[in-house]
């Protein structure tokens, strides 16, 4: 099952963008639905309230006195605390329920208001925010939904902030545009990324590498593999000791592939191979066939003949719209240790840089044309002896 959390600041059209999602065959969980199931009337949600803040919350007719609680709650940090813990549990747990019982093979999207004030984006295998300026926003929420100015004003500025979302949008949708506009964006989402991604995440299968092609450098890559970072280390828990950016992508002003590089690091490879599944359900699938770095000279291993020292484990993603390739080593291991030496020293050496974009270009001139395996057989071909031979370097830089 393909998890979509889907959020967006009040007016920004959440609700429109669901609802194209839905009629494309997502399944839509509601938030504020739920929030509002959990304590109807003759619920435990609700006889909690009652008797956490008194009778005099409840309405004539029996039910929640919504701006009577919110009297109560708001503005009172502890009291605030109290409702949550009441009312959070309570809407974990049938979440949780209407989630185990989608069919496995759907694209769940969770309509979350407050996905990013409660921290939820790193449970999502995607996050889609609606954006739209806050000064439309409101002029929408008046203008359409009846709401008095000064009121969406406050509620707005309670709310994460636009940076604070775009900070954890895996897609950023952009709603300012006329109605409709933004239902062809959600299609072409649906047919180009949320298809595939599904489809790649229930077959175990990562999405397609094509060509081997050099990017100018990206300042958004190290937000980016934050993202993934964060979802890796829900995924791992205290089985990963650190997780790391590494690779070219890590490297600021360096040309690369755009692909992100990532490290897991572990205490030894059965601890690896028992992250296997998680890894596979957070959209990480593993490739089984590759177990091995390219053993290289150390210094405790001259002749770089110890392959067994290079093992690891790896995983992709299987987004193809966010290309990402994982390794997971044993910590200490020759290849863990190399991942983040190599990247530390280019971040230093701004020759070294220099050096390593050339070795690129030249690996990619002899890619150029050739697809698959082929083209990543020719890129290696040029990158690897130029890798081994870097190696003592950084070592020397290193201080070693
Ligand atoms: P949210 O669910 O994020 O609070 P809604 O989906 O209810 O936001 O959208 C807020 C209001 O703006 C609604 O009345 C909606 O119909 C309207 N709306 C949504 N998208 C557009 C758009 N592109 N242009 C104009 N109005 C829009």
């Amino acid at each position: 099952m393909l998890r979509i959390g889907l959020t967006g600041g009040m007016g920004a059209g959440k609700s429109t963008v669901a609802r194209a999602l839905g009629d494309l065959g997502a399944v839509i969980i509601d938030s504020d639905l739920i929030a509002r199931e959990v304590v109807a009337p003759g619920t435990e949600g609700l006889a909690a309230l009652v008797e956490a803040f008194g009778a005099d919350i409840l309405a004539a007719d029996g039910s929640l006195d919504r701006p009577a609680l919110a009297a109560k709650a708001f503005g009172d940090d502890a009291a605030r605390a109290k409702l949550n813990s009441i009312t959070h549990p309570l809407v974990g747990k049938r979440t949780a329920k209407l989630i185990a019982d989608v069919p496995s093979d759907s694209i769940v999207v969770q309509d979350i208001p407050l996905l990013v004030e409660n921290g939820l984006a790193p449970l999502m295998n995607l996050v889609l925010i609606v954006d739209v300026d806050v000064e439309t926003r409101i002029r929408r929420l008046v203008e359409f939904r009846g709401v008095v100015e000064a009121d969406a004003r406050a509620r707005i500025s309670a709310q994460a902030t636009d940076e604070q979302r775009r900070a954890v949008a895996d897609v950023l949708l952009d709603n300012s545009g006329a109605p409709g506009e933004v239902e062809t964006e959600v299609r072409t989402l649906w047919a180009r990324r949320l298809l595939p991604f599904e489809r790649n995440l229930r077959t175990g299968t990562p999405a397609r590498r094509t060509d081997v092609r050099i990017l100018p450098p990206n300042p958004d890559w190290p937000a980016q593999a934050q993202r993934l970072i964060a979802r890796l280390w829900v995924a791992c828990g205290a089985t990963a000791s650190r997780i790391d950016h590494i690779g070219s992508t890590s490297v600021p002003g360096l040309v690369a592939k755009d692909v992100i590089d990532l490290q897991i690091t572990v205490a030894d490879l059965a601890a690896a191979d028992s992250l296997r599944d998680a890894l596979g359900a957070a959209g990480f699938p593993v490739r089984p066939e590759c177990t091995q770095d390219n053993p290289k000279p150390t210094p405790q291993d001259p002749a770089g003949a110890d392959t067994a020292l290079w093992t690891k484990r790896f995983h992709q993603n299987a987004d193809p719209g966010r290309l990402a390739d994982v390794h997971v080593r044993a910590a200490g291991s020759p290849g863990q240790q190399y991942a983040l030496l190599l990247r530390d020293w280019l971040r230093a050496d701004a020759a070294a840089r220099a050096d390593y974009v050339a070795v690129k270009r030249e690996g990619a001139a002899k890619a150029a044309g050739l697809t698959g395996a082929e083209a990543a057989a020719a890129y290696l071909a040029v990158k690897e002896p130029w890798f081994d031979a870097a190696y003592p370097r950084a070592l020397a830089w290193w201080g070693r």
